[in-house]
C-alpha cells in the first residue's frame, strides 16, 4: 500500500500548528476528502475515511482495494464546523466516517443536496438537526464561510422530482479564499458558466476519468479538469479521486501535462500532504 504523506499524529500536529498560528491551510484526505482550516472556519470536504467498501465488496467481482493507507480515524479529527457530501455514493457519504465525526464535532453541520435529505437520514439515522440543505444556484452561511451549490453531472445532472439536483459541486468562499470542491462531474453545460463569477482561488477536481469498463460513474479524466481549471481561471487547481482503489485510479501525470501545456498553476498533493492558501 502507498504510504500517506503524513498521518495520524503528525497530521493532527500540522492540523494544530496552522490552528495556532491563524494560518489557512488545505490537507488533502483521500480521494476527495480535503480538509480547509481558516481563522473563519474549518471545512472538511466528503471524507471517506474508513474501508467500509473495502469491506462491502470483499469476495465480490468488484474488489475494492485500497490504494493509499488512511490518513487519520475520523472520531480524532475535532473543530470541524461544517462536513460537505456532494452526493450520495458511499466515497462522498460513508456513514462508518460520518458518525464518528459528528461524535466528535456535536456542533458542525453536514452540508446535502436538497434532493438526497431523505436517503441521507437512511443512511446516518437521526442527524436532521445538523443538516444544511442547498440546491445548484442557492447559497448557505455557516459558521462564517459562504457556501454556494454548483451542478454536477455524475453522468448526468440529474435530477429528483421538484427539480432539485442529486449532484452538487461546492463553491466556498471563506477566510477571503474562494474555493471549488468539485463533488464528482464530468464536463457539462452549465458548469463554466456556474463557476466563472466566482473567480475560484483553488479548483479542487477529479482526474480518474469515466471508463464504462468499471461499471461506476465517472469523473473528469486529467486533461478535462485542467481545462477545466484554466477555463475559469482557477489561480490553482489541485488533482483529487485517485491513489484510493484500485480499480478506479489514474496517475497525475496527464493533468499535470495539460496544466503545464495550458500555463495553468496546479499543485498535486499525497494523501495527509497539506498546502498553504
Ligand atoms: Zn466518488
Amino acid at each position: 500500500m502507498k504510504p500517506a504523506f503524513q498521518k495520524d499524529d503528525a497530521l493532527l500536529a500540522d492540523i494544530a500548528r496552522a490552528r495556532a498560528e491563524g494560518r489557512s491551510r488545505l490537507w488533502w484526505l483521500g480521494q476527495s476528502g480535503f480538509l480547509l482550516h481558516t481563522r473563519a472556519g474549518t471545512i472538511l470536504f466528503d471524507p471517506y475515511l474508513s474501508d467500509s467498501l473495502t469491506q462491502k465488496y470483499a469476495a465480490t467481482d468488484k474488489p475494492h482495494t485500497r490504494v493509499t493507507e488512511r490518513v487519520i480515524a475520523p472520531e480524532r479529527l475535532t473543530g470541524i464546523d461544517f462536513i460537505t457530501s456532494s452526493h450520495n455514493h458511499t466515497d462522498h457519504l460513508d456513514a462508518e466516517t460520518l458518525k464518528p465525526l459528528f461524535t466528535a464535532n456535536p456542533q458542525a453541520r453536514l452540508i446535502i443536496p436538497r434532493a438526497n435529505r431523505a436517503f441521507v437520514l437512511e443512511r446516518l439515522g437521526k442527524i436532521e438537526s445538523t443538516l444544511v440543505q442547498i440546491d445548484a444556484g442557492e447559497s448557505v452561511t455557516v459558521a462564517g464561510a459562504e457556501l454556494c451549490g454548483i451542478p454536477a453531472a455524475h453522468n448526468t445532472v440529474e435530477r429528483d422530482e421538484r427539480g432539485h439536483c442529486r449532484f452538487l459541486g461546492y463553491v466556498a468562499r471563506v477566510g477571503g479564499k474562494t474555493i471549488f470542491h468539485s463533488g464528482d462531474t464530468l464536463m457539462h453545460d452549465a458548469l463554466i458558466p456556474a463557476l466563472k463569477p466566482f473567480r475560484v482561488d483553488l479548483a479542487l477536481l477529479p482526474i480518474n476519468g469515466n471508463r464504462p469498463e468499471r461499471q461506476v460513474a465517472g469523473n473528469l479524466n486529467g486533461r478535462e479538469a485542467a481545462g477545466l481549471a484554466h477555463a475559469i481561471g482557477a489561480r490553482v487547481a489541485v488533482p483529487h479521486h485517485f491513489d484510493l482503489f484500485a480499480f478506479n485510479t489514474e496517475p497525475p501525470d496527464e493533468f499535470e501535462a495539460a496544466c503545464r501545456q495550458l500555463g495553468q498553476p496546479f499543485r498535486t498533493l499525497h494523501n495527509g500532504e497539506g498546502v498553504e492558501l
